[in-house]
């Protein structure tokens, strides 16, 4: 299966903070499949490092408030645009994060708590009729 991937799940340095998130199990447990590297941040057109951002009252913003909406929405679109171009049927994506959570997302508090929903990313790739997971759910669950 062609799979889309959280680029920082691999071990790209592309987070907010400069960092990776690298997860050698999820890796591990995703062989056989085709991997696409996306960060729909980056798609966007953010830097990294760059501002952390959360969803807030259906915005993205900085802690600062700077409203970085129009980057993320196009982020999504790229990766939607990647999907449609390979042919991908599913995605596995960064917990939390509000481009790639899948059923839950910072808070908009920027205290480390959580909130149901999905981020931008994840809810247009659903949208679009892929399956999308997060990567704990792999972990626990398996993809198929
Ligand atoms: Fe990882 Fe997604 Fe954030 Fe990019 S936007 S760094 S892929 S969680």
């Amino acid at each position: 299966m062609k799979i889309l991937i959280s680029a920082c799940l691999l071990g790209l340095s592309c987070r907010y903070d400069g960092k990776s998130k690298e997860d050698a199990a999820l890796i591990e447990s995703l062989k056989g499949h085709e991997l696409i590297p996306i960060c729909p941040e980056i798609f966007g057109g953010l830097p990294t490092p760059r501002e952390a951002c959360e969803i807030s009252c259906g915005r993205v913003v900085t802690e600062k408030g700077t409203d970085m909406t129009a980057e993320f929405r196009k982020g999504a679109e790229e990766c939607m645009r990647l999907a449609r171009i390979l042919g991908a049927e599913a995605a596995v994506l960064k917990d939390r994060s509000p481009s790639c959570g899948v059923g839950a997302v910072h808070n908009g508090r920027f205290d480390g708590g959580t909130i149901a929903g999905d981020g931008f990313t994840s809810a247009a790739l659903k949208r679009a009729g892929l399956k999308v997971f997060s990567a704990s759910d792999v972990l626990e669950k398996g993809i198929e």
